[in-house]
């Protein structure tokens, strides 16, 4: 009947003991190839067989496949009524899927561009690329895809130049965008 202080007193010293307790390191240890070698750890040598599948998704991929076929496609929100390319299944301003699908011309500006005179591995190269902004002919304003320019000096491109797709001949598409060889200003003849 009177037990109640006691357990109370007991628990408080338990307590403090607990606290004191030195904490054990959870620290790693580096491992080092000696360590496996000699068999300090567990290990097995092993070929991953990692196979798996991509998928580029409705959109992109059948604007991939269209362009397989020598076309530009987007999605055209009827909300907001934009035309977007690359297309999209979803419109993220209005927060619903997109409703048809169009053709686009195979034309259109420079958005912006770069002139480029290092490669991808950072090496020099003489002759520049110049990757571009081209906002497509029948697309939204400001919609526009990554590509490069060419048949053009570096000098002579300019933010609204008028350009035009160079496709790969049809029996060497693969549905890429590398289908495209680049966008040459419009109107030149090859
Ligand atoms: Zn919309």
């Amino acid at each position: 009947m009177a037990a109640k202080p006691v357990p109370v007193k007991k628990k408080a010293p338990e307590a403090k003991e607990q606290v004191a307790t030195p904490p054990v390191n959870p620290r790693g240890v580096a491992l080092k190839e000696n360590d496996i070698q000699q068999r300090k750890v567990l290990s097995t040598a092993w070929r991953a067989r990692a196979e798996y599948g991509w998928d580029a998704g409705i959109a992109i991929s059948r604007y991939l496949a269209e362009l397989k076929n020598g076309r530009l496609v987007a999605r055209k929100c009827n909300v907001c009524r934009r035309v977007m390319v690359p297309p999209r299944m979803f419109c993220e301003w209005c927060f619903r899927p997109t409703d048809e699908w169009v053709v686009l011309e195979n034309t259109g500006r420079v958005n912006t561009y770069s002139i480029c005179y290092v490669a991808w591995d950072a090496t020099r190269i003489e002759t520049p690329q110049i990757p571009a902004v081209i906002e497509i002919d029948g697309a939204s304003p400001g919609m526009g895809i990554l590509h490069l320019l060419g048949e053009t000096k570096p000098d002579d491109v300019h933010i609204g130049m008028r350009v035009e797709a160079v496709w790969r001949p049809a029996a060497e598409r693969q549905g890429a965008i590398t289908d495209i060889l680049y966008f040459k200003p419009l109107g030149r003849k090859a």
